[in-house]
């Protein structure tokens, strides 16, 4: 039997009975190969973390599940990737194991097999929140509401009352805040020793975050199917992460409008509430098309092949929350505005209720690794 046949247990350097699961298991025996080999230090945050580690319990293999971007490096450099015997597939462990670890951590517990068939759920959740809105609408007027051309300030609120929209994402989002708020605990709590975070690791951790500088491959880049490195999947991560802090500001300028200065929506082109989130809209756009894309086009062997419906509904929110709300800037005078604004509404009220169970986990968990991994090296370097 090939080693690649053999259960995680089974295989050299595995150490059974120590673990929770398999998979960790698994992780446990790559990390002690890699441990001895070490030829990958160089590439990414993962391996100098690993080297601080003479035993990896499951917390911390957790960590470095999370402080892995996947970037594929290890795999293509690596001389006992398959077929050698010692099996050593670190970017496919790992991106199983975070996604393991996004279940582990959930708040509530009992909403944690949400993950297990995500985009299902997720697909079926956003029709059920459409659904309510369109006969939200309804029931508050008639039908004929659907097909009605509304125009001028306050347009959105003949459709749904301004207080009742914000009552109601100003809920969802505040129960997303708690729930991802309780996750990032449970997680940081098992990932090391409680102690005090500094700001040093917090704005070391900002920087290496926000430049994803662990996903360039040591320095060339994301691998592909045809094991051509490239930078792609940074420049549309970008897209999609800048776009979506443009869109949350947007929505943020518009409310403090709103109260502060009662300007009711819609508002003008040139204002800033627009100006933001066309801008980040069209971000939006085309950083979750880009990385749908990039995702095809690399080399499944390197995937969690069990979760690419997480990773596609996750971006397919993105992008259906950005494409309805560039519609409805631009159709807001026609009479498709209703259906659209109920379209927006339920994709957006979606996204919310299910950040928490879905991939945008990620960039939570993969920042407090960061902090875990800036304060480790700060630790080391005042020695
Ligand atoms: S991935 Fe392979 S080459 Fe890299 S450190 Fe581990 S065993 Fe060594
Ligand atoms: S896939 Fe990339 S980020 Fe992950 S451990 Fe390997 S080199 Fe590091």
């Amino acid at each position: 039997m090939l080693a690649t046949e053999l259960p995680a247990t089974e295989k050299a350097g595995a150490r059974p009975g120590s673990h929770a699961t398999a998979l960790l298991t698994e992780a446990d025996r790559l990390m002690t190969v890699c441990n001895s080999c070490r030829y990958c230090e160089g590439l990414c945050a993962v391996f100098p973390a690993m080297e601080l580690r003479r035993a990896f319990p499951d917390g911390d293999l957790n960590y470095l599940a999370n402080l892995c971007h996947g970037c594929g490096a290890c795999y293509v450099d690596c001389q006992f990737s398959p077929p050698h015997e010692f099996d050593v597939n670190v970017p496919r462990v790992m991106a199983q194991l975070r996604g393991d670890s996004y279940a582990a951590y959930a708040w509530p517990r009992g909403l944690a097999p949400l993950f297990a068939r995500n985009g299902l759920s997720i697909s079926l959740i956003t029709a059920l929140a459409v659904a309510v809105f369109i006969f939200g609408f309804v029931g508050w007027h008639d039908p004929s509401v659907l097909f009605g051309t509304h125009t001028g300030p306050g347009a959105f609120y003949k459709l749904m009352p301004h207080n009742t929209m914000a009552l109601l994402f100003g809920l969802a989002f505040l129960y997303a805040i708690v729930a991802m708020t309780l996750g990032v605990r449970a997680f940081w709590r098992d990932i090391g020793d409680p102690v005090a975070v500094d700001r040093g690791s917090i704005w070391r951790a900002m920087r290496d975050a926000t430049t994803l500088r662990y996903l360039d491959g040591g320095g060339i880049g994301c691998y592909n199917h045809d094991e051509r490195p490239n930078d792609r999947r940074a420049f549309y991560h970008h897209l999609t992460f800048y776009g979506f802090l443009l869109c949350f500001a947007s929505t943020s300028v518009a409310t403090v409008y709103h109260y502060a200065f009662g300007r009711i929506a819609p508002f003008p082109w040139w204002d800033l509430p627009v100006v933001l989130g066309t801008v980040g809209g069209i971000g939006l756009i085309f950083g979750p098309l880009g990385l749908m894309i990039a995702k095809l086009r690399r080399d499944p062997v390197m995937l969690d092949e069990q979760r690419l419906g997480m990773d596609f509904a996750f971006l397919m929110m993105l992008f259906l929350t950005s494409l309805t709300g560039l519609l409805l800037l631009v159709l807001r005078a026609t009479s498709a505005m209703p259906l659209l604004l109920a379209l927006h509404l339920g994709v957006v009220f979606a996204l919310f209720i299910t950040m928490p169970y879905g991939k945008f986990v990620h960039g939570l968990y993969r920042f407090a690794a960061l902090v875990r991994y800036a304060q480790e090296h700060r630790a080391l370097t005042h020695k």
